[in-house]
């Protein structure tokens, strides 16, 4: 089948869109048509050849939705017509992660996920004769993609897939970290709101924390901030001490940090900003590779705990659902982050402008 797609040749070039080949579904794939698909940071890692799970010419886009069109053979869960989300994380249901109960992480297909091929060890992607890989598994700017059918989050068909898209990576990163450590009445704060921080802000509303405090440098992030629920504002550009910010405005320390900005500083600051006796530290930012984060050991031994989140702590196929109904119900914004729609052919300007900082997220639309 031919698709148009937007396919990264090699670092330090802009995305090209082209008519890709598409082979049809292999055992236990769907192939996709996607609808539409946000511009994500992560897909950014690759323009400069330093994301070494992209392997080149790659079809990127990891945060699309869309509808079944074809199921390979031993599909056992999905329908032509049925909508869905892909997922970079899979679900599969069967191996020891997945039924530890303990995690949502499932490693089962990550070894092919990251050298850009399907299980089977190749790509359903052509270009002119030449392989093209996938990308985290999901390559969403195509209007036709290939996914593992334990990738594939099936969503109730009412949900305007246009929205629901960006619930493949950062709301349901952001709103199910918050759900997940948030409780009534706490006080959160969120280092950097970008588009994980501000969705971990609106998380942080949901689960009912009587005081929200944002902290970035750039004050311009302040608006939709407080439409998702912020209370207070700490400019980390303007202000002495940050964590001495926060310790005031929280009474002593905060209940939940929550790290957005990947700046091993700041994690610092997170981990700093907990009060002493149950206060949680939640690092979502991506640190540059070969990182270290320092603390002294007393901040966990006073009963502070420090933690990661990965996708949300979300199960995709089996959690991802019960975020669509908080959007269908009114309750999650999705919209109002939504600042661009353009269509595939402008994708290059979309990324230019989240280069710029401009805005808050692009979504394209394919077909
Ligand atoms: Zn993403
Ligand atoms: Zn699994």
């Amino acid at each position: 089948m031919r698709s148009h797609a937007a396919v990264l040749h090699r670092p330090g070039e802009p995305l090209r869109v082209e008519t890709i080949e598409v082979a049809p579904p292999a055992v236990g794939e769907a192939l996709v048509e996607i609808v539409a698909s946000g511009l994500c940071h992560t897909d950014t890692t690759t323009f400069d050849g330093d994301n070494p799970s992209c392997r080149y010419p790659a079809v990127l886009g990891h945060e699309g939705a869309g509808r079944v069109v074809e199921v390979g053979p031993e599909v056992a869960a999905l329908r032509p017509g049925d909508h869905v989300i892909p997922l970079y994380g899979p679900e599969c249901g069967t191996c020891g992660m997945c039924r530890s109960g303990r995690t949502n992480l499932c490693w089962t297909i990550k070894a092919t996920r990251d050298r850009g091929v399907m299980p089977d060890g190749t790509s359903r992607f052509r270009l002119g004769g030449e392989t093209v890989y996938h990308f985290m598994g999901t390559s969403t700017f195509s209007r036709y993609t290939v996914v593992p059918e334990i990738a594939l989050a099936r969503i109730r068909p009412d949900a305007p897939l246009e929205s629901v898209c960006l619930l493949g990576c950062g709301v349901t990163t952001g709103v199910g970290a918050a759900l997940d450590d948030v409780r009534e009445g706490d006080t959160a704060v969120v280092f950097g709101l970008g588009g994980i921080g501000t969705n971990v802000v609106q998380g942080a509303r949901i689960a009912g924390a009587k005081r929200i405090i944002g902290v970035d440098t750039v004050a311009a992030k302040r608006p939709l901030a407080e439409r998702f629920g912020m209370t207070d504002f700490v400019d980390a550009s303007a202000v002495e001490d940050v964590v001495d910010a926060v310790r005031d405005l929280s009474g002593g320390g905060a209940d939940v940090a929550f790290e957005c900005t990947g700046i091993v500083p700041v994690m610092r600051q997170a981990v700093d900003s907990c009060t002493v006796g149950w206060g949680t530290c939640v690092l979502l930012g991506v640190e540059p590779t070969g990182s270290e984060l320092s603390f002294p050991p007393v901040r966990a031994r006073y009963g502070r705990t420090i933690k990661g989140s990965y996708f949300g702590g979300v199960k995709g196929r089996s959690g991802i659902g019960r975020f669509v109904d908080l959007y269908v119900e009114g309750v999650l914004d999705i919209d109002s982050q939504i600042t661009h729609r353009a269509p595939l052919t402008d994708i290059n300007a979309g990324f230019d402008r989240m280069a710029r900082g401009e805005g808050v997220r692009t979504v394209v639309t394919l077909g």
